[in-house]
């Protein structure tokens, strides 16, 4: 059976391109960057030219770069550095829909007396930005706003929120895990300090992510140890990762123009058809502010795992709310933010595309779904076509 893989958002492939480029670095190019021989010094260059690549994808300069194992690291990074670099100031402000890399930081921090303020969404998944002005106060040490949303895809507006936060004083951090890679993003002319990626979902391997930090902004390091990376992150270099990453911020930067075509009309194919054909479904999240590659759509009067699982069947992998809460029976935080009613939240489906996807793999899922969700409704109580809702609220 072939896989039909439209969870991206979750992981992506590892691209050909960036596996060869990460091989020599296991079998012949080993040398522990830091060492003083020509073993190690060739290594230590190659690792400068991917900050270089990393760096020109997201318009920023190489030493405002700093290699860490993943996203969740970097958010953790960057949130626990303002706070330690601003000691007098306990509040923080998030929005209600982050990832948990940043939202349960943030209930750990109320846990250790900290004061979180979660910025509540509208029903389209959208920020108010005159409520968030309001959140801000004296005491505010960090604000830290995700760029793009991994469920939904939609795009909270980073930039205006950071310009409003370097008026008051305010230190800005964006989680952009799903966005980098998938919209152009010019460090050098936004207010934003400090940005988290992660490589594994922009076709690098798993365990390598970035955090960016504005030049002249003070930093507090989260793992203490050894001098690398400026003594900002202690720890070996994990060298072939780093060169992976480079090599992926590369091709990303080329198939940009890829994602924002072929992959959304990939996306907007799938969606159109899917709404055309399955009665009683929704796109969850505002179409026009959103990521090209990612569409959420709930069809009323299912469960989302029964879904998946008759996917599964037929080899279509998405995801029902995000990889990391899926397991739980309950509707996904995101969708519950947006207010979207009980019947629809429950069968909600992300369909998440990249550069890889082709159009058959598309037309596989629009031939094979409507059935789906024909056979889930026939047996469910609730499924009484024409007639109004019945099910709880
Ligand atoms: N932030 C967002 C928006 C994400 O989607 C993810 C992963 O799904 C993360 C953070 C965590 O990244 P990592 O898996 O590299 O720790």
């Amino acid at each position: 059976m072939k896989t039909v893989y439209l969870d991206n958002n979750a992981t992506t492939q590892v691209a050909t391109e960036v596996l060869e480029a990460m091989l020599p670095f296991f079998r012949d190019l080993y040398g522990n960057p830091s060492s003083m021989h020509f073993f190690g010094g060739q290594v230590a260059r190659k690792i400068r030219a991917a900050r270089e690549q990393m760096a020109a994808l997201i318009g920023a300069i190489p030493e405002e770069i700093i290699f860490t194992s993943c996203g969740t690291e970097s958010d953790n990074a960057a949130i626990r550095s303002a706070l330690a670099t601003n000691p007098n100031r306990r509040h923080i402000v998030i929005s209600r829909v982050e990832h948990p890399a940043v939202k349960s930081l943030g209930m750990d921090l109320v846990r250790h007396g900290y004061r979180v303020t979660e910025l509540p969404i509208d029903k389209e998944g959208l920020l108010d930005l005159e409520q968030y002005e309001k959140s801000l106060t004296p005491d505010t040490a960090v604000v830290s706003l995700m760029w793009a949303n991994n469920e939904t895809g939609v795009l909270f507006p980073v930039e205006k929120a950071a310009e409003i936060a370097r008026d008051r004083g305010i230190l800005f951090h964006t989680d952009a895990v799903q966005a980098v890679g998938k919209i152009p993003i010019v460090m050098k002319t936004n207010a934003i300090d400090m940005l988290s990626l992660s490589g594994h979902k922009l076709h690098a391997p798993k365990g390598i992510g970035v955090l960016y930090v504005r030049k002249g902004t003070k930093y507090n390091p989260f793992l203490i140890g050894g001098h690398q990376e400026k003594q900002r992150r202690g720890g070996t270099e994990n060298t072939p990762s780093i060169i992976g990453l480079g090599k992926a911020c590369e091709l990303a930067a080329q198939n940009m123009e890829t994602e924002n075509t072929k992959v959304k009309g990939l996306r907007d194919k799938l969606e159109v058809e899917l709404l055309s054909r399955i009665p009683n479904s929704r796109v969850n999240g505002d179409v026009l502010h959103r990521l090209p590659n990612t569409t959420n759509i709930s069809f009323e009067f299912v469960e989302g795992e029964g879904i998946l699982l008759l996917m599964d069947e037929h080899g279509i992998c998405a995801s029902s709310g995000s990889a990391c809460t899926s397991g739980s029976l309950q509707p996904s935080h995101v969708l519950r933010a947006m207010g979207v009613p009980f019947t629809m939240a429950h069968g909600s489906i992300r369909f998440s595309l990249s550069v890889y996807t082709t159009e058959a793999e598309i037309d596989f899922v629009i031939k094979k779904l409507p059935p789906i969700i024909e056979r889930l409704r026939s047996m469910s109580p609730y499924w009484h076509p024409g007639e109004p809702a019945c099910a709880p609220e």
